[in-house]
């Protein structure tokens, strides 16, 4: 029996692990539940899963959940609020598993502690790596934690690496595996054949709503802008220690290839299967073993063509300005997340267009690229020197709408 912290417990990831606790008591029990503020769902999660803590970053999230445990008649759940509480959370000794699936940079911390822990660590939060990137690899090689990753596409590179890889996540070399590229696919969102003239007018409604995959709005935002499929760019960079040219994006609009490794011999090992993610989810917690996720098994004989093609930078600006930042080091990554954090934020608030996006990240991102950073306070800092430069550029952008 496996003990389990759930930090974003109420978010797509969170519902999705929690599913496969759900399908397993005989192997993991839930010690410990996070989420910010959404109160209903978490007190839905302590009635089912009766938590030993939960943390609200909120306080006063924190404060209502207490009194609807109380009319409940859940005495024995202690809640919790704020960051240091989050951070406190992971280190517990009954907590085995981590899942990191707090959305943004907010995740940094109580995953980098989860790393210190020498704690399982499944990592969704991928704006956590984004923005730390050699710092967190650090951390990882100087503790005995095991990172394994649960985006769909690292997962899927992972499984479809040679041991000694999976082994060395962070520090073993490609070139010593035979392995000569790895393909990152992506579906190119909702807005793949739209024409640009009508790029101005998309709504946050369309822009949430993918094809293939159910997730929460900021990462379908970035999925739409493909800034996603940026940050997942520069995530494999530092998952399996890669140079920019070493990783190559693939349109594959159908979802159904969720990645692939090209070896030097001419092989291409790709992972498949429905888009869903308690697949990679149950990967990495059963790993390496393997259970049932609950997943429809894929039926060759209804699927449709597979797909692939060139992701275009005229349409999908922020990957091109994903790339760049890949190559041009640690403050252009932790600038321009903040950066489109602010903006995806304000795209979702209606104070922006959705072309507005990039515009933003691209101005915040000149703004502090060459900005070093050494340590993690570097990294909060310029992460709040950044947000607040695309705050100023959003609220200019507002008073001209
Ligand atoms: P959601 O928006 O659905 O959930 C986010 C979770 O984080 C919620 O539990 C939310 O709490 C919590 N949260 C938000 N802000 C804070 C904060 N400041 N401090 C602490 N907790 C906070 O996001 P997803 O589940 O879709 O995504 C989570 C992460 O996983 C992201 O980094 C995303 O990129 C990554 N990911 C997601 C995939 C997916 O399919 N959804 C696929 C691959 C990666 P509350 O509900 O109270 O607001
Ligand atoms: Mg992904």
């Amino acid at each position: 029996m496996q003990g389990l912290s759930v930090l974003g417990a109420t978010g797509s990831i969170g519902f999705n692990t929690l599913d496969i606790v759900r399908r397993h008591p005989d192997k993991y029990r839930v010690i410990s539940l996070s989420a910010n503020q959404r109160v209903a769902q978490m007190h839905q999660l302590c009635l089912e899963f009766k938590p030993q803590t939960v943390v609200m970053v909120d306080s006063q999230a924190a404060e209502q959940l207490k009194l609807k445990l109380m009319e409940s008649g859940d005495h024995q759940i202690q809640v919790l609020q704020g960051q240091q509480a989050l951070i406190a959370l992971v280190r517990e000794p009954q907590v085995d598993i981590v899942m990191a699936a707090i959305v943004g940079a907010s995740g940094l911390l109580p995953t980098l502690e989860a790393v210190k822990a020498d704690k399982k660590v499944l990592l969704a939060n991928k704006e956590a790596l984004v923005t730390s990137g050699q710092i967190f690899i650090d951390a990882l090689h100087d503790s005995n934690a095991t990172l394994l990753p649960i985006d769909s596409e690292h997962n899927a590179i992972f499984q479809c690496l040679p041991k000694p890889m999976q082994k060395g996540i962070g520090s073993a070399h490609i070139k010593d595996n035979g392995i000569s590229k790895v393909l990152l696919t992506g579906s190119g969102g909702p807005f793949r054949t739209l024409p640009l003239e009508q790029f101005n007018a998309i709504t946050p409604a369309q822009a949430c709503a993918h094809p293939n995959w159910d997730m929460g709005r900021k990462i379908s935002v970035d999925s739409a802008t493909m800034m996603n499929k940026g940050l997942e760019f520069i995530e494999a960079k530092w998952l399996f220690n890669l140079s920019p040219d070493d990783i190559q994006v693939v349109l594959h609009p159908q979802s159904t290839i969720h990645s692939m490794v090209q070896y030097k011999d001419g092989s291409v090992i790709a992972q498949m299967g429905n888009p869903d993610m308690r697949t990679p989810i149950a990967h990495a917690m059963a790993y390496p073993q393997r259970i049932d996720a609950g997943v429809e098994p894929f039926d060759f004989f209804r699927c449709q063509n597979f797909e692939f093609g060139e992701a275009d930078f005229e349409r999908y600006p922020n990957l091109k300005l994903a790339i760049e930042a890949c190559r041009a080091g640690q403050g252009a990554c932790t600038a321009l997340n903040a950066a489109n954090e602010v903006a995806v934020e304000a795209f979702l608030q209606e104070q922006i267009k959705f072309t507005d996006i990039a515009c933003i990240n691209a101005d915040v991102m000149q703004q502090f690229k060459d900005t070093d950073i050494d340590c993690i306070d570097g990294v909060l800092q310029l992460d709040s020197q950044a947000r607040h430069a695309a705050v100023v550029l959003v609220e200019t952008i507002k008073e001209r709408i």
